[in-house]
């Protein structure tokens, strides 16, 4: 590959898979990270006063292609990943048509390769149609790339079917994630179910609905082996249950999203739809729960469950408002408030959840700086505040709860494979 040699100066290279935290110059030679060269011999990046780290890897985003381009494409979605430092995203498979097939897969393979401004992979479905009756074809979505299997947006409700899913993507050595929602419970639901929702009077969706869930998968795993991963963890009895799962060394792991992390119900007070989430936004205790799962590896990282919807869609009353919000454009200073400055984490431990960690979950060449690695950087600057504006997005759609507000921490330059694509506010 030809692109220009890069030598980002005088930075704080923050790279936690090597264990680096030090002031220097990281130089980055036909797509990969180098050794030392002449500087006359490449473009220099001033980096004094930001923070230097390997390229953020998300392993939760909806590209909503195919199927419903209109709320974001691959093309959008990727920009999107841009502009938030995201070198490397694991796009989910409830599009239209679901990612049940290898066709489907193939089809957004190409999208990917035609659109895509960051690195792209893809995950298949657990059952047909995302229907939860049958069994998908997991050995050719393996066939087709796919990095693990999912219905999320949905959840299997079938134990033994989910056993299925689980002993097969066992053999062909694919993690599960699942979305863990015992619909009997959520029925209706539109919030949390607690002081908030008895205030609002809006139905509630109890913690429980997760909990049991979560408990289902650990003994699954337990029994057949998988890796089940726990998609955007929400609750504390989640928490608790992961934590002595793990203590026994089942093979279960978990993520949590910025949202969940720095928002609480008490946010609905308004009955304002953006932040209308599935699974909702909890209660202060939830909250601080999955903040210390964090901090003691209980959870393994943060994924942003990126979400786009029209405002048209989102514009309606809280009942029929469609769930979730964006997310990469935020999830970095998001992070950087609620754990660097708010809960004592370091700026490596937050880095880490956001590279390595997500990285290791499902086994991408991603996440660190070593020399020989890809060259996805991402170059920020921790301190200083901006406002996100609805023409400020890359994102197709505008859903997000920080509109409007000031956040600290901007992304200055994102480099894929040693290429800048994001710099200054504008794609390249
Ligand atoms: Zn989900």
């Amino acid at each position: 590959m030809s692109v220009e040699p890069l030598i980002i100066e005088g930075g704080r290279i923050v790279d936690p898979s090597s264990n680096r935290d030090e002031v220097g110059d990281l130089f980055l030679r036909d797509g990969v990270v180098s050794t030392p060269f002449a500087r006359d011999k490449a473009r220099v990046i001033d980096a004094k006063g930001k923070v230097v780290s390997p390229g953020l890897v998300d392993i939760h985003v909806h590209f909503r292609e195919p199927g419903q381009t209109h709320k974001e494409d691959v093309g959008s979605g990727t920009r999107a990943a841009a502009a938030g430092g995201f070198t490397t995203v694991v796009c989910m498979p409830n599009t239209s048509p679901p990612c049940d097939n290898p066709a489907t897969i193939r089809y957004i393979n190409n999208a990917i390769a035609e659109n895509a401004v960051v690195k792209v992979h893809t995950t298949g479905c657990l059952t047909k149609g995302m229907e939860g009756d049958s069994l998908a074809p997991i050995g050719s979505l393996k066939k087709a790339g796919v990095v693990a299997v999912t219905d999320d947006g949905r959840c299997v409700q079938n134990n033994a079917l989910m056993r299925q899913v689980a002993t097969y993507s066992e053999m062909f050595d694919l993690p599960v994630m699942d979305h863990c929602q015992d619909t009997s419970l959520t029925e209706g639901s539109v919030m949390h179910e607690g002081d908030w929702s008895l205030r609002l009077g809006l139905k509630g969706w109890p913690a429980a609905a997760e909990d049991i869930i979560v408990s289902r998968n650990i003994i699954l795993s337990e029994l057949t082996r998988a890796h089940i991963h726990m998609q955007h963890v929400s609750s504390a009895g989640s928490v608790s249950l992961l934590r002595r799962a793990k203590q026994r060394g089942v093979a279960v792991s978990g993520e949590a999203s910025p949202h969940h992390i720095s928002l609480t119900d008490k946010y609905l007070g308004g009955y304002d739809p953006v932040f209308k989430m599935n699974p909702p936004l909890r209660s202060e205790d939830h909250r601080l729960a999955l903040i210390e799962g964090l901090r003691d590896g209980t959870l393994d990282c943060i994924a942003t469950d990126h979400a786009p919807h029209r405002n048209y869609e989102k514009d309606v009353e809280l009942d029929s408002a469609p769930f979730g919000i964006t997310g990469l454009e935020t999830s970095l200073p998001v992070c950087l408030e609620t754990l660097h400055r708010s809960s004592g984490f370091s700026l490596s431990e937050v880095i880490d959840l956001m590279t390595r960690k997500p990285a290791g979950l499902l086994d991408l060449q991603a996440g660190t700086l070593s020399e020989g690695a890809d060259a996805d950087v991402t170059i920020f600057d921790s301190e200083k505040e901006w406002t996100p504006t609805i023409d400020g997005f890359q994102s197709r759609s505008d859903n997000s709860p920080w509109l409007g507000q000031t956040l600290r921490g901007q992304v200055e330059t994102t480099i894929v494979q040693g290429r800048i694509v994001y710099e200054d506010g504008k794609i390249l």
